[in-house]
């Protein structure tokens, strides 16, 4: 734990509230950048969090922040795929991150959260950024309608710290949404998740890939099993909120999970390693983003749902992109209102079309594939494998404008989470990829015409 420094109160360009994967990636890059920072999180590290199975471009985040190899040297489960299987008869398909195409990361992690949030943190400070745990911000601290630092609380004594610019990345316990009254609940979509961490696996009993992140769907929600350590597998069941309130939690889990038998199989002989977590009320989203003096990051903003694992991402590359709007912002004030307006579109963008995905899923019943064939994509078995489109939308492409699968989502107006907002298309990762491969698909269409 770093102690806390008694600075000069006006001594930080930024702070950050909160260390979770968000929080960290901001104040990392803003640290690199030569900003002061103070990255404040509440609990101390390592915390348990929820969240364990990544996105392939998080990898690509890792490199931009210098963080890959760091991480890589954890010993974290690699992650090379994502199986989805449906109904009582163990059929699945297979989602390999491979296809992608040439000069994507093929393959994530899937970690523990605990661990791998507080090698983030520590990350952050190693590059510069003050870390102080056990510190919890109680208010901002404003003059008029402008933040300009926040009060948090520490060993039961009271600071004040005046900065710049807040990066609020306290995820689900926002203190700017609250304080401003920003969050909107997503009333048709009020999921809970019951889960637990179990250990004994053996890779033996996998009927799958080894790595893999199993997806099961049922009548009732979905199962997930998130492999985060050779030994160790996470396994939850995500279920409408009515059903958890007719019955008792422990039991359902069991129930639900015995519904899959591909996940079944592959906990065989494993035990609790812990209790049975409970998640309720993450189905969220603000319509604005930022203001004057503060940003918001990650879950601070919204969480639609975790089906396709794209929180920690969404949250890191949404970090990083406040980091580098801030960084601009700083060094030009008056531009403030443009710069911020242009990371909000950024940050919609990506959340809504996940969203989008997500509804895709749960619309049809838990199932991906009636949705695909709705707008005229009837993939049947390998070939849900083996389009580029689905399989770069399953891997967290959700900027890039190319693809005709991502513009298919965004038709369907019953979809819409946040009031309109401009689209700020541009994938923070693959952009040069995604554009020479449209030069070059432009020019075989010149040549055959
Ligand atoms: C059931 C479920 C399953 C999920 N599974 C996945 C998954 O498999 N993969 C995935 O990518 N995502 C998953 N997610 C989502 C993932 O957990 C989040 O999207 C991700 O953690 C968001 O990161 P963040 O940095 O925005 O916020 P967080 O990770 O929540 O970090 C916020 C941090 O801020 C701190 N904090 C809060 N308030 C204060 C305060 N006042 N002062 C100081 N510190 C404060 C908190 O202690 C915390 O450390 C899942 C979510 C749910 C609900």
């Amino acid at each position: 734990m770093t102690d806390h420094l008694d600075r000069d109160p006006d001594a930080f360009d930024v702070v950050v509230i909160g260390a979770g994967p968000g929080g960290s990636t901001a104040a990392a890059r803003l640290a690199a950048a030569g900003r002061s920072v103070l990255l404040l999180e509440r609990r101390t590290m390592p915390r348990f969090h929820v969240g364990e199975s990544m996105l392939p471009p998080t990898n690509a985040l890792l490199e931009q922040l210098g963080a890959l190899d760091l991480v890589r040297a954890q010993g974290y489960v690699v992650k090379h795929g994502a199986e989805f299987s449906g109904g009582s008869t163990g059929k699945y398909g297979r989602i390999p991150f491979a296809g992608q195409g040439p000069g994507r990361h093929p393959s994530t992690f899937q970690v523990e959260r605990a661990h791998f949030d507080r090698t983030l943190a520590h990350f952050a400070r190693d590059k510069g950024a003050t870390l102080v745990e056990g510190a919890t911000v109680r208010e901002l601290l404003m003059e008029g309608d402008r933040v300009v630092g926040v009060r948090y609380q520490r060993d039961g004594r009271s600071h004040d710290v005046r900065a710049r610019h807040v990066i609020d990345a306290g995820g689900r316990a926002s203190k700017v949404a609250q304080t401003f009254g920003l969050r909107k609940y997503i009333e048709g979509l009020r999921m809970v998740a019951v889960y637990r961490h179990l250990t004994g696996v053996e890779e033996r009993h996998n009927p799958g890939w080894e790595g893999d992140i199993q997806i099961h769907g049922h009548k009732e929600g979905w199962i997930w099993a998130i492999p985060i350590w050779p030994h160790t597998i996470s396994v939850g069941a995500v279920m409408p909120q009515a059903v958890l309130r007719a019955g008792d939690a422990e039991t359902l889990f069991d129930e639900h999970v015995a519904r899959a038998p591909r996940i079944s199989a592959r906990i065989t002989g494993t035990r609790p390693a812990g209790g049975l977590h409970v998640e309720t009320d993450y189905c969220y989203y603000s319509d604005t983003i930022a203001g004057e003096g503060w940003t918001m990051v990650g879950d601070a903003a919204c969480f639609v749902d975790p089906i396709f694992s794209g929180g920690a991402f969404l949250a890191m590359t949404t970090g990083m992109r406040a980091a580098d709007t801030v960084d601009e912002l700083l060094s030009a004030p008056t531009r403030a209102a443009e710069l911020q307006e242009a990371y909000s579109n950024f940050y919609k963008t990506g959340y809504d079309v996940y969203a989008r995905l997500i509804y895709a899923y749960y619309d049809f019943d838990y199932n991906l594939r009636p949705f695909l064939k709705s707008v005229g994509f009837d993939l049947a078995g390998d070939e849900m494998a083996s389009n580029k489109w689905l399989v770069r939308l399953l891997s967290g492409d959700f900027w890039a404008g190319q693809n005709v699968l991502t513009h298919k989502l965004r038709e369907q107006s019953r979809w819409d989470t946040f009031a309109p907002f401009e689209p700020a298309w541009g994938c923070p990762f693959y952009e040069h990829l995604n554009q020479a491969e449209q030069e070059n698909e432009q020019e075989v269409a010149l040549a055959t015409s």
